[in-house]
This record gives structure tokens, sequence and C-alpha cells, in this order.
């Protein structure tokens, strides 16, 4: 097996794969591509399972690259930040809910049992839509989280058992678990911020959301001493705050937001997330090289990037 198609059942496996970085909507300019245009999507192989966070348009390509050539029926794990359009753009189109044998489990927010479902239906709604979610032919299940839950996984491709967690950032040890937080800093039913912990090494996935001046304490415990933070970065200061046209309320954070937050968590590695369609090559380069002068650990995270855990 190359360094490039890892085994995924290899248990030293925590690996994330970026399929979409893109806030908003996916760009098709060329001058984005280099970055890359598809919206959110995150692969992580990790302890024998494939967990992906937020079914944006990268989603396409992920659940194609799933279906094709697997010789069992493929699992996944999906979870979902919200339902804005970017986020869930690639549901419909993504493969193993197509296919008949392969399962799917949905995770996000919802704060009643089925809510997640019925947020999920709105996408499907026959003017939007030609085939129900319930008539997808795979096999899928999807949980409504508030927050504060701990999720453990039995064997591959079994129902993950979902308890309350008794701390926020969740235990340091060997086994693959995911917490959740849910944040109100996103217009209007607010997000849900993850991390993933397997073999004392753990990341958190933050995107869509607002800092406030300082950050949210919730948050800053949440992403405490995480190996890895994947944080919203859509806007520059001058767009945020731009006499003309302010974006400050829209849900998103700027660049010094995140740098912020991850000084004050004391994480290993930030990721910038959730670009700005706008940006392009050139600016994103900049971006980038600004923000490692502010927090050396920086990447801008790109379409096809790959990070080990472990
Ligand atoms: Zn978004
Ligand atoms: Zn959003």
């Amino acid at each position: 097996m190359s360094r490039s198609q890892p085994n995924i059942k290899d248990s030293s496996l925590f690996r994330l794969k970026f399929w979409g970085v893109r806030g908003s909507y996916p760009t098709v300019d060329a001058a984005t591509l280099g970055v890359g245009g598809n919206t959110s999507c995150v692969e992580v192989k990790v302890d024998g399972r494939r967990l992906i966070f937020d079914a944006g348009t990268g989603i396409i390509p992920l659940g194609k690259e799933l279906c094709n050539g697997a010789t069992s029926p493929p699992a996944a794990y999906v979870f979902l930040s919200h339902t804005h359009i970017d986020h869930v753009l690639g549901l419909c189109f993504f493969e193993p809910l197509l296919t008949a044998a392969a399962r799917t489990f949905i995770f996000g927010p919802g704060a009643t049992h089925g809510a997640l479902t019925r947020s999920l239906r709105h996408l499907t709604n026959s003017h939007l839509f030609p085939v129900s979610l319930d008539e997808l032919k795979g096999k899928k299940e999807i949980f409504s989280l508030t927050g504060g839950e701990i999720i453990r996984f039995g064997s591959p491709g079994r129902r993950p058992k979902i308890e309350k967690a008794r701390t926020v950032s969740g235990p340091d040890g060997e086994e693959l678990v995911v917490t959740t937080c849910k944040s109100a800093a996103h217009p209007l039913n607010g997000v849900m911020l993850y991390r993933v912990h397997y073999k004392n090494k753990s990341f958190v996935y933050a995107t869509d959301i607002e800092q406030q001046e300082g950050g949210y304490p919730e948050v800053i415990e949440f992403a405490r001493g995480a190996d890895l933070l994947i944080h919203d970065a859509q806007y520059l200061p001058e767009e945020y705050f731009s006499r003309t046209k302010a974006r400050k309320g829209w849900g998103h954070s700027t660049i010094d937001m995140a740098v912020d937050v991850a000084r004050k968590a004391e994480v290993k590695r930030l990721v910038l997330f959730h670009h700005e369609p706008t940006h392009d090559d050139k600016t994103m380069k900049e971006i980038e090289k600004q923000t490692k002068a502010l927090f050396h650990s920086t990447v801008v995270a790109r379409e096809g990037m790959e990070i080990s855990l472990l």
C-alpha cells in the first residue's frame, strides 16, 4: 500500500483530507482553483472509519471515491456543522446515499429528536429536487444533536452510541470519540463544533462561527490543547469592518479572530477554513503569509491537502 493510498483499516491512521474549503458558495473562477472551489467538506480516516465533516460540494468527489472500487458496501459518518446550503449542497449527490448497500450515519444540530431529518427534508422538497430524501436508495440514519455529546464508535459500520459528555473538551485517551459543542455564534440557529479524539491526539472543526472580541470562552475551552484547529477565517479585517459593506453579524470570523482563539486555546496548529469566494489564490497566499507572522503554525486549507495527526 503506497503512502498516498493508506489502508483505512490501519489503526495508526488519523489523517485528514480537505475536499472542500470554500465558504458561502462554490467558485469556478480559474483564479481561485489553486486553493479550490468546492464548499466545506473534510474527510478523516481514523480507526478503520471515515468521518466526514460537512456535506458541501466537496463531498461529491469524495463519495465517488468511496464507492468506486469498494470491495464491500461503504459506511460513512457525516457530521454537519449546520444545514446552511453551502454545507449540505453535496448531500443529495453523495454516492453512498444513492447506493443501495451503503450506510450513512448523519449527525447535526437539531433541538429535538427528528429535527435534523426535518431540516434535511427541505433540501429535497419537490420544487428543489426530484427525489425525496426518504427515496434515496442508500441506508441512512440521522441523529439530532444539541451539543455536549460524546459519540463512541463500535465496530466499523455499526451505529455509534451518543451519550452526554461529562467534560467540555472530552476525554484524552486511545479510544476514538467525537465530542460536540453548540455555539450560538452563527445566524440564525447556531452551529455545531466537533472535536475528534484518538490515541491522545485531537483536532477541532469550528467553521461558520463569528467570534466575539476576545473569543467565546466556551469555544476556547472546547479547543483547549488540540493538535489542530480548523477555524472559520472568511474575512479580512478591512472587509469585516468595511464602511460601505461591513460583514459584522454575518456569522464569520476574521483571520485575527481565528489567530486569537488558536493562541488562547494553545492549539498546536491552525488551519484557516471557509474561505471567502472572492479571495483568489494570490490573496490566499498573502493571507497565509500574514497569518504565519501572527501564529507560526498556520496553513490555509486547500482542496486535496492532507494532514496526518499520528
Ligand atoms: Zn458556510
Ligand atoms: Zn452558515
